[in-house]
């Protein structure tokens, strides 16, 4: 990983670029560490938002005029983007979607109503956001197929030694996070595809909280399928990311009906149409799409490796802060992690240090993070949760860490 030193990122210019972080929440500087949840937008794809529908707008595809040329070729444009950021081999891999939600849903919908039978299995891990733990559980309820789970030590890493006993050749798909929501742990992914494929698994990585702090290559990782949210990389809410191998794109049957699914259709039967459009029925967010190429290019301009290692920088800083204070209890430490720091304190709920927070300036979460099997796992109900961003700063984690220590202090007297 690169050093600070290495990355020469002008943090404040970068936060010049972000005008929602210039305002006082409370009476106070705001304080913005709630990026897991959603990150903020720059200002070039609030630009490009309304640059699309003061200029161009059209629906895309279908028209012959001017606008929906410019449109089509606009939205187009993104999934060439993404084809190179996640370096798929083909842009037809690449399927919008409402986001990694309906992404997992997809393929646990379409992929599983077609491969699934009686007695398979799906491998999940204890780590897994709601997102991918419940449309597994709905098509394995479906299926009759049972849905296991690979389990963590108390660092919140993936046990990789116990992966073997839980894959055979029942084993039909693999489906866990590259980096966790809620503990920031980073899974050693390239090691579980393998494993998984040497079984004759297929695997859906959950790539939510990866995309926007690592290097993604879909092909080098060998995954079947990558999901991913626009709204956890600068990028607009509402749209998201399937990326899944052509052979098995071409493999599975619509997710929904309608629009642009299709070749042709008559009361007697319908041809569908090919990968990707298969797949996006409807009209989509046509202008997010749109704006989530300039997001992309924001993260392409300063480079992941200086992301990350920013990024990095402030999650030890914080994290040896936080271990000054006494009664604070840290929720997952995992070797490899994004920047992302869960913990509770005793005799404090975490939801009244959130709020408590919120009144200095500062924005963290608290809650289950849509992880509870998680937290069941710690035995906790929930954690407060900082998450870090590229425009964060030292100096905002201090800000942070004094907000806690008197919120601390003041449910002490
Ligand atoms: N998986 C992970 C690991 C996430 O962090 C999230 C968002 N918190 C999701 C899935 C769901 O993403 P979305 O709400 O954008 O569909």
């Amino acid at each position: 990983m690169v050093t600070l030193k290495q990355a020469k990122l002008d943090i404040e210019a970068i936060r010049a670029e972000f005008p929602i972080l210039d305002q006082k929440v409370n009476g106070k500087q705001l304080v913005y560490l709630d990026n897991a949840a959603t990150n903020q937008k720059p200002q070039r794809v609030i630009d490009a938002l309304t640059h699309h529908y003061q200029k161009d707008n059209a629906n895309i595809h279908r028209g012959i005029h001017t606008l929906a040329e410019r449109s089509t070729e606009a939205f187009e444009a993104t999934r060439a983007a993404i084809q190179t950021f996640i370096n798929a081999n083909e842009v037809e891999e690449i399927i919008f979607t409402k986001g990694t939600s309906e992404s997992i849903n997809l393929v646990a919908s379409s992929w599983g109503r077609k491969f699934l039978n009686e007695g398979d299995e799906v491998l999940i891990s204890t780590l897994e956001h709601h997102s991918n733990i419940v449309p597994w559980q709905m098509i394995c309820e479906e299926k009759g197929a049972v849905l296991k789970v690979m389990p963590i030590n108390q660092k919140g890493e993936i046990i990789l030694e116990e992966i073997d006993g839980l894959l055979s050749e029942k084993t039909k798909m693999v489906a866990f996070n590259h980096a966790s929501n809620s503990l920031g742990s980073i899974n050693p992914v390239k090691a579980i595809i393998d494993k998984a494929h040497a079984v004759g698994a297929k695997v859906l990585i959950d790539g939510a909280q990866a995309t926007s702090h690592l290097n993604i290559d879909v092909q080098g990782l060998n995954a079947d399928f990558y999901a991913f949210s626009a709204h956890k990389m600068y990028g607009p809410t509402g749209l998201g990311v399937l990326y899944g191998k052509r052979t098995e794109l071409e493999k599975m049957p619509p997710y929904q009906g309608g629009g642009e699914m299709i070749k042709d259709v008559s009361f007697e039967k319908t041809t569908y149409n090919d990968i990707p459009y298969k797949f996006e029925a409807g009209t989509p967010g046509i202008a997010n799409v749109i704006a989530f190429k300039s997001a992309i290019e924001f993260i392409n301009e300063f480079g992941k490796e200086n992301i990350a290692a920013h990024e990095a920088e402030l999650l030890a800083y914080a994290t040896a802060e936080l271990k000054k204070i006494k009664g604070i209890r840290l929720i997952g430490e995992a070797k490899e992690k994004v920047g992302v720091l869960s913990f509770i304190v005793d005799g404090v709920h975490h939801y009244d240090l959130g709020l408590w927070m919120d009144a200095k300036g500062v924005a963290v979460r608290t809650g289950h993070h849509c992880t509870q099997p998680l937290m069941d796992f710690y035995g906790i109900e929930g954690s407060v949760r900082a998450s870090f961003a590229v425009y964060n700063t030292i100096e905002e984690i201090d800000i942070f860490v004094n907000a806690l220590k008197s919120t601390i202090e003041k449910f002490k007297n």
